[in-house]
């Protein structure tokens, strides 16, 4: 169990939140930001700062962003544990909820 980050951060990206994280688990993809569940030490830093309140604990998120829910524990299916988001930089694809999640409307 831990912290996720849903719909609201999608096209937003402002990374206040991966200025107060201790442990550098915030990790960038194109449209949205993924908190890696096996190094957050959800110590809920984050949370507060989102402006948009986006960062939920895991049982938390809102039923209308469910899908949100997995999706940043299996964004890092593949990737594992990086060890740390600046040191790794953005990574190249989203989770296929953000990647098909509809433009912001102008
Ligand atoms: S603070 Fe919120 S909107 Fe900004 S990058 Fe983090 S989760 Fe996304
Ligand atoms: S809960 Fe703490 S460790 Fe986890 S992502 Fe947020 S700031 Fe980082």
């Amino acid at each position: 169990m831990t912290y996720v980050i849903a719909q609201p951060c999608v096209d937003l990206k402002d990374k206040a939140c991966v200025d107060e994280c201790p442990v550098d688990c915030i990790y960038e993809g194109p449209r949205k930001m993924y908190i890696n569940p096996d190094e957050c030490v959800d110590c809920g830093a984050c949370e507060p700062v989102c402006p948009v309140e986006a960062i939920f604990f895991e049982d938390d998120t809102p039923e209308e962003w469910a899908d949100f829910r997995n999706a940043d524990a299996e964004f890092f299916a593949e990737l594992g544990s990086p060890g740390g988001a600046s040191q790794l930089g953005p990574v190249e694809r989203d989770h296929p909820v953000v990647a098909g999640a509809p433009l912001p409307t102008a």
